[in-house]
């Protein structure tokens, strides 16, 4: 089995000691993978609440506008402890829905992110998160068209495609759903659509027990699948239980053989 840690929502306004805080004495077992937001809006429900910008507010705050943050994630990176993902644009919410489901431009957008977290950071983004895991057939074409693979796959038929791969993976999946769906377990495999790969992630959050997630923990080690689980740094920082969580999870993986503690990026390798 594969295992990686995914934390959404790393922008202009993380701080780093917050990384630091959580995932020191993680990253040593498993790198933990950014998805990070490279222009965040002011608005974005991304941005802590007391920095929102309020009524009237529209300015995009880029992450490399903080430079401590940027060092520090840099010098992570140089050790192996963290990568990066791409995270959105700038994970602004639309009346008529999320970025990557109703926002326009998307492709230019994705590519502008894309780019600029190349330069920043030095490092080759392979892989995307969509915003509240929403994501159109438009906004996955404009992730594809930019050879972007895709972590926490939102639901399939909402994309629907009269392609042959496609509709093999959606029969996989509403098999699976079938077979499994009382049990809080997702699709333990890697997607392969033929552009782009996809996998589905474990999110961190209080609706979750630990219990729940030992045990697809155990449910995706059976299979020899890939096992993710996501955090958030900015919430996590408030609820230490969840931060126990994620070091329970990682510790009951060490009692097993042949976990391979990897990367998002290496999770579709
Ligand atoms: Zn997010």
């Amino acid at each position: 089995m594969k295992l990686a840690i995914r934390d959404d929502d790393t922008c202009y306004f993380t701080k780093p000691r917050d990384i630091e805080n959580i995932y020191a004495g993680i990253w040593d077992t498993v790198p933990v993978s950014l998805a990070v937001v490279p222009f965040i809006h002011s608005n974005s429900d991304a941005v802590p609440p007391d920095r929102r910008g309020g009524e009237g507010s529209d300015r995009e705050l880029p992450i490399g506008e903080n430079r401590a943050l940027v060092d520090f994630i840099k010098d992570k990176i140089k050790e192996g402890k963290l990568h990066i993902m791409l995270h959105g644009y700038s994970h602004r919410n639309y009346r008529t829905g999320f970025e990557y489901d109703t926002g326009r431009d998307l492709y230019e957008k994705t590519k502008k992110g894309k780019e600029y977290l190349e330069e920043l950071f030095d490092v080759k983004i392979r892989s995307f998160v969509p915003p509240h895991h929403a994501l159109s057939r438009c906004g996955m074409k404009a992730v594809v068209d930019n050879n972007l693979n895709i972590a926490g796959t939102a639901s399939l038929h909402r994309r629907f495609l009269f392609d042959y791969r496609y509709l093999t993976n959606l029969a996989k999946v509403f098999a699976f759903r079938l077979k499994y769906g009382k049990r809080p377990v997702r699709y333990p495999y890697v997607l392969d659509f033929g552009d782009h790969k996809e996998v589905y992630c474990y999110v961190v959050v209080p609706k979750v027990t630990l219990k729940e997630l030992i045990d697809a923990l155990y449910f995706t080690y059976e299979r020899g699948g890939v096992f993710c689980i996501t955090g958030h740094v900015s919430s996590m920082s408030e609820d230490r239980t969840r931060i126990q969580v994620m070091k329970d999870i990682v510790k009951e993986s060490r009692k097993l053989a042949d976990v391979e503690y990897v990367s998002v990026n290496e999770l579709f390798d």
